[in-house]
């Protein structure tokens, strides 16, 4: 099985509301021979913050591996610290640290305790993406606590966990539990949210199990965001035709400082959505940004994460789920419709300045992410997607819309995993006169043109002109026809 996080830095101007990302794929171990991983997790201190984990393998091992890196955080490894076996007498096996993260013992051990380092990330957009702790709360993460479970000396695919916060916090997770006993066959996704002032509410939706925890004060109520983001839940499932297997979990934390909502950062992980967002606004300004936040992190709940789809196609789950998100956005009334087509006109230009915007297709572009294209991804990805959008429109009379796509991939069946750009390259071209879109910009590096098909919509692009960024205006000598199409993209 494999498990998509998607995850997003803060700060993206050009988006504004919008924002990029970057995404790993995690390989699970297989589940077919179950190996519980038995862990005790303490909060030894909070200034200096420190955690001790003692730990029970399935079986004996000479070697553990900790994550190193992980969505541009580097030297997580560096942060394990005093590692020791222990040998059913109580005795020390004595354990070399071979490089930051790895570490290597003489004879086998399985049980064995360490501690772990956790001082704040250097940026506060990584905080939703490691784990982190601090006096005021602790956000732990199984994926970077806990040895991989790749390797097959330490293969382990569950794990039952204790968790000891201070006196006077409590624990949120996204998994089963009760008290400080919690169990997960998928510690990739795991996360606890602990602290002393936590407040959590659950809320049964049509068909998914909402819980929101948020930590700190804010300026909204918890109904708030569990109104905000039943609404966008309600919408996807609407959408796509497909109930989430598990229910959605969502944790939101202060980012820290004296910042407003602008400053942010998420990263959904199986069913959990982590965002840290700045909270120095009025209540409205807050939701506000949160509703178009979430808009884009809640849909990460079905894409990728409910997907059994492999390969890169971040193309596909960052370009066209920005896309979607901005459809989410107008739909719901958190935006306007100008708002809608600004935001196009400034994806546009921030396309348009890269460099190689013109040298990569979206595939080319999708794996080379994590090296020089990462911004290619997401505007050229989520202009293809417009352009995909308004073409089906205008072909089907208005009929179907890029949201039928969404329906029929999540019609596929669910078994077995398949090639994810195969897979939607082949759903995408069912309307036989789209095929040139996929073929041009996803599959060719053709550069994007937006005139011929907003035209048809009595859409107009002004282009950039000294700092005034390009706009898409409406064409008032429009005729019926424009008008028409007009009315079904509002
Ligand atoms: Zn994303």
């Amino acid at each position: 099985m494999s498990i998509i996080a998607a995850k997003h830095p803060s700060n993206l101007t050009k988006y504004i509301r919008l924002a990029a990302g970057l995404f790993v794929i995690l390989i699970a171990v297989s589940s077919a021979d179950a190996q519980t991983l038995n862990v005790r997790i303490s909060v030894i201190s909070t200034a200096p913050a420190r955690l001790r984990i003692d730990a029970h393998l399935p079986e004996a091992t000479k070697t553990l591996s900790f994550r190193n890196a992980y969505a541009g955080v580097l030297g997580l490894g560096e942060r394990i610290e005093s590692v020791s076996g222990i040998r059913d007498n109580g005795s020390i096996v004595s354990i070399r640290n071979a490089a930051p993260g790895e570490f290597q013992a003489a004879e086998p051990f399985s049980h064995f305790t360490y501690e772990v380092n956790l001082p704040e990330p250097t940026r506060q957009a990584q905080m939703s993406h490691v784990s982190s702790l601090n006096p005021e709360r602790g956000v732990l993460m199984l994926a970077d606590l806990l040895p991989q479970s790749t390797q097959v000396s330490t293969s382990f695919s569950s794990a039952q966990v204790n968790l000891d916060v201070p006196v006077g916090w409590t624990i949120a997770s996204n998994l089963k539990g009760t008290g400080s006993q919690y169990s997960t066959d998928d510690p990739e996704i795991s996360v606890f949210l602990i602290g002393p002032t936590l407040h959590e509410k659950h809320q049964q939706l049509a068909a998914t199990d909402l819980t929101v925890v948020t930590s700190g004060k804010w300026p909204f109520s918890d109904n708030d965001v569990s109104k905000i983001a039943g609404r966008i839940l309600s919408e996807y499932s609407r959408i796509t035709q497909f109930t989430l297997k598990r229910n959605a979990v969502l944790m939101v934390i202060p980012y820290a400082g004296d910042v407003g909502p602008q400053s942010w950062a998420a990263e959904t992980r199986g069913n959990v959505v982590v965002l840290l967002l700045g909270r120095k606004a009025s209540r409205k300004k807050v939701l506000a940004q949160l509703g178009i936040v979430l808009s884009h992190e809640l849909f990460h709940l079905w894409v990728p994460n409910s997907l059994k789809l492999a390969g890169d196609y971040d193309w596909f789950f960052e370009g066209f789920t920005l896309y979607r998100a901005l459809r989410t956005d107008l739909r719901l009334g958190l935006i306007s419709f100008d708002d809608y087509l600004d935001t196009i006109a400034r994806v546009y230009d921030s396309y348009r300045s890269a460099p190689e915007h013109d040298q990569l297709s979206l595939l080319d572009a999708s794996e080379r992410r994590w090296t020089t294209s990462s911004s290619l991804v997401y505007d050229k990805g989520m202009l293809v997607a417009f352009l995909f959008d308004l073409s089906l429109r205008k072909v089907t009379n208005c009929q179907d819309s890029l949201d039928d796509v969404y329906a029929e991939l999540f019609r596929l069946p669910a078994t077995g995993q398949s090639n994810a750009n195969e897979t939607i390259i082949g759903i995408l071209n069912r309307q036989g006169e789209l095929k040139t879109l996929t073929r041009d910009y996803v599959e060719n590096a053709a550069p994007v043109d937006l005139e011929p098909i907003i035209s048809a919509y009595g859409i107009q692009l002004q282009a950039a002109a000294g700092s005034t960024g390009s706009k898409l205006i409406l064409d008032r000598s429009a005729g019926s026809s424009q008008k028409k199409l007009l009315a079904c993209l509002r």
